[in-house]
């Protein structure tokens, strides 16, 4: 029998993007012959054409797939979402803005054939403005450093992953999810290729600065303590110093010489113990936010309609 290939693609106002990547991508899929497709589009709550232009070709095939969710989500929800409703044995994740080219599908297929459950593209290199390319690279740096996780540099989007992986991915049930950091999470047998890169198709990026950022602190609190660590440390130097102040102020004033240490040093130190205290309880509040977040245990994501795709509760 055939195996199926799956490509999971998140989609968030793409409709400049849409004909073009469903042209390319099925002209490459059809010429493999040794394999069945299906594209699982996931559309992330967009107001534009998007969803329309996707159902309209869905119309004529019946491969091409759309889960609507009913609001945006974000890339992390709506690549979840993909990874639920995606049955391949097969799936490989790509953005339809075609940055990272369909062309090198068949590549990604007969890596994973080789035996891996994971093969990551490498981006050739980054056809970005430089000021995106600083961005990724602060981002991807500071990931590295904070999370020890290890992530390849120079990731691609394009990745190709089997159901063993798929399966185990589904397994993970935090909200607070950085997709890149669970990959590295599963491990398994991975391994990467070099693709070249395109500039985007048409349209814009999503990430502006802001996102990014909120992206990387959102990959840190997610998988590492080390802000935690930090602060305990942080406090417990100041603490030391502050004892061999008052040490060194008492030995001072009782051998040395007879002084007036006065009220400024008594309030600034209430004032520097306070500002710690709001500090330590802040970040500690940050780790309770988070395990009442995942307490909650609620639903990944919610649908508002599926195309070519069967309702559970239907
Ligand atoms: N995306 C999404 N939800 C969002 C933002 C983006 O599903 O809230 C999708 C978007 O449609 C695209 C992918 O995530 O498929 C990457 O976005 P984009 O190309 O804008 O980012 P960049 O490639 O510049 O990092
Ligand atoms: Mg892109």
């Amino acid at each position: 029998m055939k195996k199926l290939l799956s490509l999971v693609v998140p989609v968030y106002y793409e409709e400049e993007c849409i004909f073009q990547f469903i042209k390319e991508t099925t002209a490459v899929l059809e010429e493999m012959e040794q394999l069945d497709y299906e594209i699982v589009f996931i559309d992330d709550g967009s107001k534009d054409r998007t969803v329309e232009l996707i159902k309209e070709k869905a119309a004529d095939n019946q491969r091409l797939k759309l889960v609507e969710l009913s609001y945006n989500h974000g890339k992390q929800g709506a690549v979840t979402a993909g990874i639920h409703h995606a049955s391949g044995d097969y799936l490989l994740y790509m953005d339809p803005d075609l940055q990272d080219p369909p062309k090198e599908i068949p590549r990604f297929v007969a890596e994973i054939e080789k035996g891996y459950d994971l093969v990551f593209g490498i981006r050739a290199e980054k056809m970005d403005t430089w000021l995106n390319k600083l961005f990724s690279k602060i981002f991807w740096s500071t990931l590295n450093r904070f999370t020890g996780l290890e992530i390849p540099k120079g990731l691609a989007v394009m990745r190709i992953f089997n159901r063993k992986f798929a399966n185990k991915f589904m397994e993970y049930r935090e909200h607070n999810r950085f997709i890149e950091g669970i990959f590295m999470h599963i491990g398994m047998k991975r391994t990467q290729i070099t693709i070249q890169q395109r500039e985007r198709f048409a349209g814009v990026s999503k990430f502006n600065f802001t996102r990014k950022m909120q992206l990387a602190i959102n990959a840190i609190f997610d998988f590492s303590q080390l802000p935690l660590v930090f602060v305990v440390r942080f406090g417990l130097i100041l603490a030391v110093l502050g004892f061999g102040a008052l040490l060194a102020i008492i030995i001072t004033k009782l051998f040395i010489m007879d002084f007036q240490a006065g009220w400024p040093s008594i309030v600034s130190t209430i004032i520097m113990g306070s500002g710690l205290q709001i500090f330590f309880i802040g970040i500690a509040a940050i780790y309770i936010g988070k395990i009442y977040a995942e307490s909650k245990h609620r639903p990944l994501y919610s649908i508002r309609e599926k195309t070519n795709l069967e309702e559970e509760n239907a």
